[in-house]
């Protein structure tokens, strides 16, 4: 039943995943039904994050569930609500996110971390995603949107922009003080807003110029390019360290040199997953010792801190730039992503 018209179509379509490290098809699947306490939706738009590469690549352990529809940048409208659902109407814009269930009750779930709960699953990885025309999501764990919410533009807001604003809250710098944004990509150049709009100063790090030039525009006081130059002595000579950092690149060096770039007593949070055998890094003891560093994981971001996340996204202070793509060109995008072309976020519209 679509949303209004109160007729259901037959069939959705959809890009699949039938087996690790092979093209997405466009297949015509039935339309899945919402079970209790579901909602299904129907996709408006959904971001194409590095963490769908992952997934298909099969990087890390365990793989996606398959077949699979990936995607976890979702926004849409309700079409229909599955038994014992309250609080919803046909037409209500939502968002989804990666975090598609958590068990409420384990003690993860229970101290702040629920994205961290052993039995939750994630949307486009053990669950279908957003890569169709319509999907089915917990009513208890989308995100409420305004009516007039542009749910193009808002779309990478429920995967990078969560991500990075938990990451960024988890470095513990306080306004005024420096972080290092580590891989100004999809994650990256959000964070970089994030990062300004909460009274950071930021120092953006990158391999690729023109994503070191758009961090720049959204507010990086001090960029370096790490292919050009070492990034820890570029920012331990030029801004004497940071305070925080977030490292949002897929290359394990990234993740190594973020160690550096801090002064004492900082915090570096981890976001990107690299996985496979990219996975290890090697890291000075004496250093995270002597230095009383802190190393953090971040793994996206809660109900509230995506509730706080979006309102930042609301209110104009965070926008990702974005270039949209229709789903059939879903490979392509991909295949852009693999070589690190993409400069922002691409959005797959699905009309
Ligand atoms: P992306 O491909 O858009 O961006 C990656 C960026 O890293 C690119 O700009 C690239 O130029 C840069 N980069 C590559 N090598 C670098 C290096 N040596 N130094 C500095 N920068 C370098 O990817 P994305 O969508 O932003 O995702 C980034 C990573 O974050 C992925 O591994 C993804 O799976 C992960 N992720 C994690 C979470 C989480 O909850 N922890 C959530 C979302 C995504
Ligand atoms: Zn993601
Ligand atoms: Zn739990």
């Amino acid at each position: 039943m679509s949303a209004g018209t109160g007729i259901r179509p037959a069939k959705m379509r959809a890009a699949v995943l039938r087996k690790l490290k092979t093209r997405l098809k466009i297949e015509r699947l039935p339309i899945p039904e919402p079970g209790p306490g579901e909602i299904l939706i129907k996709v408006v738009a959904c971001g194409v994050c590095h963490s769908d590469l992952h997934a298909i690549d099969g990087d890390w352990n365990p793989g996606p569930v398959l077949p699979l529809i990936p995607g976890h940048e979702v926004t849409g409208h309700v079409a229909e609500l599955g038994a014992g659902v309250t609080g919803f109407r046909r037409g209500d814009p939502i968002g989804v996110p990666w975090m598609w269930s958590a068990c409420g009750h384990c003690e993860a779930c229970l101290s702040g971390m629920e994205t961290v709960c052993r039995t939750g699953q994630a949307t486009g990885y053990s669950k279908p995603g957003g890569y169709a025309e319509y999907m089915v999501a917990r009513a208890d764990f989308v995100a409420r949107l305004p009516k007039r919410t542009d749910l193009v533009a808002v779309a990478p807001i429920l995967c990078a922009g969560v991500t990075t604003y938990r990451g960024l809250k988890r470095t513990n710098a306080r306004p005024g003080q420096w972080v290092a944004v580590v891989g100004i990509g999809g994650l990256g150049h959000i964070a970089v807003q994030y990062a300004v709009a909460m009274g950071l100063r930021v120092a953006a790090v990158d391999i690729d110029p023109k994503k070191l030039a758009l961090a720049k525009k959204l507010g990086a006081e001090f960029l370096v390019n790490a292919r050009e130059e070492n990034p820890v002595s570029a920012i331990r000579k030029g801004i004497g360290g940071v305070h925080g950092a977030v490292v949002a690149a897929v290359a394990t060096q990234a993740f190594e040199q973020s160690i550096g770039m801090l002064r004492a007593g900082g915090t570096v949070v981890f976001l990107g997953l690299p996985g496979g055998k990219a996975d290890e890094l090697r890291a000075s003891i004496a250093q995270i010792s002597g230095r009383e560093l802190s190393i953090r994981g971040s793994s996206v971001g809660t109900r509230l801190d995506l509730e706080e996340a979006v309102a930042f996204a609301l209110r104009g202070e965070v926008a990702a730039k974005i270039e949209t793509a229709p789903l059939s060109a879903a490979n392509a995008v991909l295949n852009r992503m693999r070589r690190g072309k993409i400069v922002g976020r691409v959005v797959l519209t699905i009309p």
